[in-house]
């Protein structure tokens, strides 16, 4: 798969980073299960530069989607019917079932954690999302711009705007997953 990055820079000093940082596979691991983290790109003081954050923003998303799983098993299967459910039917019900348990999980890591958002590069709760958030209400006109445009964010202890531009390389990349705690550090 490939997919348009952004890239960034620092129009002072020449710093440069790109939307790529988010990009991958990202996973808490709580009573074996996998549970999605969601992200979005900060900058984080320790690691003096962009890097991927947590983003507890999606829980009404997240009910959403719950919910939605759980109309579909609303549907009453009769006793008679039982027999006749297929093999990919129940398959199916029990991804939903499944999904549902991960994305609930992930609704109770966010309500405990909200506020607590960290790196995921080093763990530090030093951070800033506000370039994250902006290139996320950008990223039309970004991509349908063929220059750079300036984001308004500032790079700190520099001074200078950060500026972005459509990357002009389409990679595809490969992912090793990568494994976090429940308060967002990584497991070793
Ligand atoms: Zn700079
Ligand atoms: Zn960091």
């Amino acid at each position: 798969m490939s997919i348009q990055s952004v890239d960034l820079k620092c129009e002072l000093c020449g710093f440069q980073s790109s939307t790529r940082e988010t990009w991958g596979e990202f996973y808490y691991l709580h009573n074996e299960l996998k549970i999605p983290i969601n992200r979005t790109l900060g900058w984080c003081r320790q690691c003096d530069k962009i890097c991927a954050i947590e983003d507890f923003s999606q829980q009404k998303n997240i009910c959403e989607e719950i919910e939605s799983l759980l109309s579909y098993f609303n549907n009453d299967y009769s006793q008679k019917k039982v027999l006749f459910i297929s093999k990919k039917v129940r398959e199916d019900r029990l991804f939903k079932l499944n999904l549902i348990q991960i994305l609930n999980e992930q609704l109770k890591l966010i309500s405990t954690r909200i506020g607590t958002e960290k790196c995921l590069n080093c763990g530090s709760s030093k951070i800033d999302s506000s370039i994250g958030e902006i290139l996320s209400t950008m990223q039309d006109r970004i991509q349908h711009n063929t220059g750079v445009i300036g984001t308004g964010v500032i790079h700190p202890n520099c001074g200078g705007e950060i500026i972005a531009s459509p990357s002009p390389i389409h990679i595809t990349m490969e992912f090793t997953p990568r494994f976090y705690k429940r308060d967002g550090s990584q497991k070793s």
